[in-house]
């Protein structure tokens, strides 16, 4: 069958939520064209930003990276794109991808902004994830605490106005029905892509609307290095069950995630309108956190007090 769009070369994956049946060049444009148009219906990026792209060196950063470089090509470049990469010290995992990451950047001339967990808290992950005893946070959640504030130094440091995250369409509908499912009401609204005050640095998820299995493709069909080995630490529990259940779902009712995608967008934006509403204020009100100053919904910051746990369990040196 000759692909439904160019109708000239022959077909190489089909779209079954739409119908298409697309070639490969096809399936690239048409990635390009929907992550544009999610660019531009959410108001995500304003021609002239610095944008940095958080670039772990993984298939999902890496296809943003270059999507958002393509979209930028011609005569008048709308962003400025730098790279912001974070090295969590776990040996023989994190090297690949970093190395991975800077190819990608060096092939499309785009900077990078390397910060470390080692340079900016003073331990790498390995050294604070040594203890496994009686944990009450699971290596990722203790782990995601240090990124997030790591993305943001390493945004401050290369001074950009948004940071991009690869989050795409699974990754969002995974974590909507995770929140549903630990009665996490209050997370909700972290499943915009509006700016989060917590945040100082506005962030955007430019693949939200593309499907994990397309990123993949894209990934593949653009020749983007694959990493051989996975994080050590990941555990993903109910994580799993959910993306084989909405997996399940979607293979017998085509489209079924973009449906729970939108359901998802209006329960947000309804919810964090009410809350707004209660609070006779637009912004979520944050404090300067008492130990390191950083902006926080308490009077001690997630990353001070989970510092804090690590102290107590960890034999990382510096103790
Ligand atoms: Fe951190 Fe978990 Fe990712 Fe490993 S898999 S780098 S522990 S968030
Ligand atoms: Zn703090």
């Amino acid at each position: 069958m000759d692909c439904s769009r160019c109708g000239e070369r022959p077909s190489y994956y089909t779209r079954r939520y739409s119908g298409e049946a697309l070639c490969a060049e096809c399936f690239k444009e048409t990635t390009v064209e929907k992550v544009t148009r999610t660019i531009s219906k959410h108001g995500m990026l304003r021609r002239g930003d610095r944008v940095g792209v958080a670039v772990s060196g993984g298939k999902d950063s890496l296809s943003l990276l270059k999507i958002l470089h393509e979209i930028n090509g011609g005569p008048r470049p709308r962003w400025d794109l730098v790279a912001l990469t974070v090295d969590e010290g776990v040996e023989g995992y994190r090297d690949e991808a970093i190395d991975h990451a800077r190819a990608v950047c060096d092939e499309l001339g785009v900077p990078m902004v390397l910060v470390s967990y080692s340079g900016l808290f003073g331990f790498s992950l390995d050294q604070a994830l040594d203890w496994k005893d009686g944990r009450e946070m699971s290596s990722c959640s203790i782990c995601g605490v240090f990124r997030r504030r790591a993305i943001d130094e390493a945004a401050a440091k290369a001074k950009v106005d948004v940071v991009a995250t690869a989050h795409n369409l699974d990754d969002h509908v995974q974590t909507f029905m995770m929140n549903l499912l630990h009665g996490d009401v209050e997370r909700l609204e972290w499943a915009e892509h509006s700016p989060s005050d917590e945040f100082p640095i506005r962030r955007v998820k430019p693949l939200t609307e593309v499907y994990e299995e397309e990123v993949a493709l894209y990934a593949y069909l653009s020749k983007i290095p694959f990493q051989s080995t996975s994080c050590p630490y990941m555990h993903e529990g109910l994580r799993s069950e959910v993306r084989d259940y909405l997996n399940e779902l979607e293979a017998n009712h085509p489209g079924i995630k973009n449906v729970l995608l939108n359901s998802s967008s209006e329960v947000t934006s309804k919810l964090s309108s009410a809350r707004q509403a209660a609070r006779g204020t637009r912004d979520r009100a944050t404090v300067p956190c008492e130990r390191c100053g950083k902006p926080s919904s308490k009077g001690v910051c997630g990353v001070c007090r989970v510092t804090e746990i690590v102290r107590q369990h960890s034999k990382y040196t510096g103790r």
